[in-house]
């Protein structure tokens, strides 16, 4: 009996953590999507590039002409004298952005001499390979290529989730107070039917 209502107590505080760990990560989703839309909308007008460097390596993800390149460079004894760590840079420009575009085909296209042969074709919008280092004791360095707003799909996935949710919570609440779900019309005079929308309220609950 003391295990059923402890157990009844806690029910609602874990459904109340699972809430908010739903919302905040609909609000991460949402800001990364308004995030990687900017990008894409920027992309056009000049190459954004971030990059994290390390004393022989580098991370590098650039976008531009509405394309993304992430590479990974190995073992350049040169980067030792640059900067080190998380950087950011901006080419403003068109011509920035024509050679990140050209770029972007002379290696997805697989003519690029540095490209590790077979090439692979595009999968699902992006391409990824090796580029062969011309110094051949150096290993290869992993490229991905793509266009930018495929990477929004997945941050929509959350928000769209939250809005459906949403729509079952408004049309609940509704019914609560004698509304109609689908319009909120006071039902309380008429109760069969909506006179404002024509709505059933009682086949929609059945759905
Ligand atoms: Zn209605």
């Amino acid at each position: 009996m003391r295990l059923s209502t402890s157990r009844r107590s806690t029910i609602p505080v874990m459904r109340r953590l699972l809430r908010w760990a739903f919302n905040g990560m609909t609000l991460v989703s949402a800001a990364l999507l308004v995030a990687t839309c900017v990008l894409w909308v920027r992309s056009y007008f000049g190459v954004d590039a971030l990059f994290c460097r390390s004393e022989t390596d580098q991370i590098v993800f650039c976008a531009g002409g509405g394309q993304f390149a992430l590479q990974d460079i190995e073992n350049y004894p040169s980067y030792s004298s640059l900067k080190q760590g998380w950087q950011t840079r901006r080419d403003p420009g068109s011509r920035a952005v024509r050679d990140q575009l050209f770029w972007n085909r002379s290696v997805s296209g697989g003519g690029n001499p540095f490209v590790k042969k077979p090439s692979n074709p595009y999968r699902l919008g992006f391409w990824w390979g090796t580029l062969l280092n011309p110094d051949p004791a150096m290993p290869g360095d992993f490229v991905v290529i793509g266009y930018i707003w495929p990477l929004s799909v997945p941050w929509g996935i959350l928000p769209l989730l939250w809005l459906w949710r949403f729509r079952h919570w408004l049309r609940d609440r509704r019914r609560e107070h004698g509304l109609c779900p689908a319009c909120g019309y006071d039902l309380r005079a008429t109760p069969d039917r909506c006179p404002e929308c024509g709505a059933d309220p009682a086949t929609r609950r059945a759905t």
